[in-house]
């Protein structure tokens, strides 16, 4: 069965870093929306100029786009065995739109939701510390809060929603990142087992 898992947590949480381990791990692609927008501004494609203001401010790129972009990566051959997908769903719109998505491209349930979880004043740390390393335009302290505010009010819900569906695992993320990265692993066994 495809190892299809979803990261939800604020910015700061580190769903990027686990996203990668995990994906390199299991051998299956890591789909990170902020990524993709990322390589769209740097390429300077059409996509790119629309989202980029959007990136700047640290406010969400509308629905009908992100979800377009979701849509078509995972539909490409290589999430045959699964993905990770980081940074997306980000509003309940999007959550509702990748179970339609999970349909087309001939899916059941997800494997696991990982819910990272970390006090707002840990992450607001970890980014400015990361702000100097990856010089990110929205990683200033201002877009920072604004960045929090944004995934409290948008984000958030979604805990519930997945949780209500029994998929939801809580991950404490405020760790190092192999504290953490064997915490995700013991949940990803435990979550293989239960459907196998
Ligand atoms: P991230 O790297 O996940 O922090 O994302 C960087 C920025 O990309 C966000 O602040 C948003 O502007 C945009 N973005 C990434 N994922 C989404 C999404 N699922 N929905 C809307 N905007 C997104």
């Amino acid at each position: 069965m495809p190892l299809d898992i979803v990261i939800l947590g604020p910015p700061g949480a580190g769903k990027g870093t686990q996203g990668k381990l995990i994906a390199a791990d299991a051998g299956i692609p890591h789909v990170n929306t902020g990524d993709m927008f990322r390589a769209e501004c740097a390429a300077g494609t059409e996509l790119g100029e629309r989202v980029r203001s959007i990136l700047d401010d640290g406010d969400l790129v509308p629905d009908e786009l992100t979800i377009e972009v979701v849509r078509a990566r995972l539909g490409q051959d290589d999430t045959a065995d699964g993905f990770v997908l980081d940074g997306f769903p980000r509003t309940l719109a999007q959550a509702e739109a990748l179970d339609r998505v999970l349909v087309e491209i001939d899916r059941g349930e997800l494997c696991v939701v990982l819910d990272f979880q970390i006090p707002d004043e840990a992450a607001v740390q970890r980014l400015l510390g990361r702000a100097g390393v990856e010089g990110r335009s929205d990683d200033t302290l201002d877009r920072i809060q604004h960045r929090l505010d944004v995934y409290h009010e948008k984000s958030e819900p979604l805990v519930e929603y997945y949780r209500a569906r029994g998929i939801l695992v809580g991950i404490h993320a405020d760790r190092t990142v192999e504290e953490v990265f064997a915490e995700v692993q013991q949940v990803l066994a435990a979550a293989q087992q239960t459907r196998s």
